[in-house]
């Protein structure tokens, strides 16, 4: 498996209060997979995701990534890993407000020692003719094309999605699936997302139901296959 996630456990602790976010979980995803991620508010999904991505880190279990155990990394090499082989899209986008579309793409791509072009990722999520523009400048699924410019430019192993239409009304946000649906077609992205939209659910192989910090049900479907690894 590309992608495994064992006894994964997590607290945070505020204070005199102990909660624990996750309580043991399991997961996998194999190359080439779309992975869904669904449960209520506070369920523990983006604290998942985040420990997937080297954003966070867990207290007690295994999470495998590309045969390497990411929890026995040193700071360091963690940052890297996140910087190199992870892409992240989120709800409110996050891209730097003083920077330009481009600019903001090649922070990244810079950072990660990208064999991708500026051009040619923004070409892909039909943004190429903003590149100039500044975020402000742009509207929410605009913005949201441009973080995903951003996350693919290092032509990432893993793409982390967390409610990346969260924040967007129901036509663009059927544009922003399609789109991440493309790039896991014709890429061979893996992905794991975190939505509440039922349509990409249907797309998955594999759905994970989130509740209180457990994996609650799993879904596989058999009848979807992975996509294959693409070059650029
Ligand atoms: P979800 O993404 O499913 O809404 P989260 O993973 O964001 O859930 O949060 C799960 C729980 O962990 C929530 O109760 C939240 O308040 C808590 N939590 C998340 N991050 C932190 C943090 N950095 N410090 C303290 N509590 C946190
Ligand atoms: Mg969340």
């Amino acid at each position: 498996m590309f992608l495994q996630v064992e006894g994964l456990r997590k607290s945070y602790t505020s204070g005199e209060v102990t909660t624990e976010v996750l309580k043991g979980v399991g997961m996998e995803l194999a190359h080439g997979e779309l992975g869904v991620i669904l449960g209520p508010s506070g369920s523990g999904k983006s604290t998942l995701l985040n420990i997937i991505g080297g954003i966070d880190r867990g207290d007690e279990g295994k999470v495998t990534v590309g045969g390497v155990d990411i929890s026995g990394l040193s700071d360091s090499q963690l940052t890297d890993y996140r910087r190199e082989r992870i892409g992240f899209i989120f709800q409110f986008y996050n891209l730097i407000p003083t920077l330009t579309v481009g600019e903001n793409i090649e922070v990244v791509a810079q950072i990660s020692q990208s064999p991708l072009g500026i051009d040619q990722v923004l070409k892909a999520v039909g943004m190429l003719d903003k590149k100039r523009r500044f975020p402000k400048e742009l509207s929410g699924g605009e913005q949201q094309r441009v973080s995903i410019a951003r996350a693919v430019v290092k032509n990432p192993a893993l793409l982390l999605c967390d409610e990346p239409t969260g924040a967007l009304d129901y036509s663009t946000a059927r544009d922003i699936l399609q789109l991440l649906e493309h790039i896991h077609k014709d890429y061979g992205t893996t992905i794991l997302m975190i939505t509440h939209n039922a349509a990409i659910s249907a797309m998955a192989n594999k759905v994970y139901r989130v509740r209180s910090g457990e994996i609650v049900e799993t879904r596989i479907n058999d009848t979807v296959l992975p996509a294959e690894r693409m070059e650029w």
